[in-house]
């Protein structure tokens, strides 16, 4: 097989695609490039796999398609992901911060050698992109630096692009400098990933309103403005183990569970 041993990591999830000829077209970009994993979210045409345009666009990548998971949330389909960028020509308030394809790529890769579970590159609807809310499940976001005049790529082309610059960074042996830090940010720790992340953010939403920090009735940017804090320092697996330790502590104080426990 020529593709990388590292490409079976790598996932390319579409989400609320609405035509079955770009799922197709994406197929195809990817497996050019030794990609297999195609993952698709709440697509418009749930038969996307049989449709005539998808099969056609798809040509010797037929396999791909027909191997493609259906996932009814981002989150499930970043499933066993540390870490997922979201793919976007333009920068958001509260997103993470946004960075060249090219760089992403060497990152990417470094990545996958540094730590275990998959990678992802997430991409948005054709007519309204990514939502708010799916950017912010990401830790990371990747643009391709297009014509500001237009700035938009179809979605195939965009999945194509960033196929290609992640094989050519696999097949690369150079690497960028500064890399080696960011490298070992993950050495001997595990990336924390959407799924924990999101798990940490709703005990922590949970804690801050018991203290009294957050109130539900008016939370104002509170939660924003900690998901993009949190999400700049790029969580580790131990340290989301930690941050959790202080949520339970707040919503119920170790003196009160030493007591619980006595009491049984
Ligand atoms: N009208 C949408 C664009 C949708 S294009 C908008 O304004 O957001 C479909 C998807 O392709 C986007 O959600 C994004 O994931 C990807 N894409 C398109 N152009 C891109 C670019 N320049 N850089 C990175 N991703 C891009």
């Amino acid at each position: 097989m020529a593709t990388h041993p590292l490409a079976s990591r790598v996932r390319f999830i579409l989400v609320e695609p609405a035509h079955p000829g770009n799922i197709g077209s994406a197929a195809r970009a990817i497996k050019t490039m030794g990609f297999r994993d195609l993952r698709v979210v709440k697509p418009w045409v749930e038969t996307y796999r049989t449709d005539e345009e998808a099969v056609a666009y798809a040509t010797s990548s037929v396999d791909v398609l027909e191997a493609s998971q259906m996932h009814g949330s981002l989150l499930e389909a970043l499933e066993g992901v540390s870490f997922a960028w979201a793919m976007s020509g333009y920068d958001r308030e509260f997103g993470p911060a946004i960075e060249p394809v090219r760089e992403v790529s060497v990152k990417a890769r470094a990545l996958l050698e540094q730590a275990e579970g998959d990678i992802a590159f997430v991409f948005g609807c054709e007519r309204s992109g990514l939502s708010n809310e799916d950017f912010m499940v990401c830790q990371g976001c990747a643009a391709i630096p297009a014509d500001p005049e237009s700035s938009s790529l179809n979605l195939s082309q965009a999945v194509q692009i960033m196929a290609y610059e992640m094989h050519m960074a696999m097949l690369s042996e150079a690497t960028v400098d500064g890399l080696y830090d960011w490298q070992s940010r993950f050495e001997g720790e595990e990336p924390a990933g959407s799924v924990a992340t999101e798990a940490f953010l709703e005990h922590f939403e949970r804690a801050m309103i018991a203290c009294g920090v957050l109130d539900p009735a008016k939370p104002k940017r509170f939660m924003p403005r900690m998901r993009r804090l949190f999400s700049r320092t790029q969580l580790t697996m131990p340290e989301i183990d930690l941050l959790r330790g202080v949520c339970s502590a707040i919503l119920q104080p170790k003196q009160q569970r030493i007591g619980q426990k006595k009491q049984k």
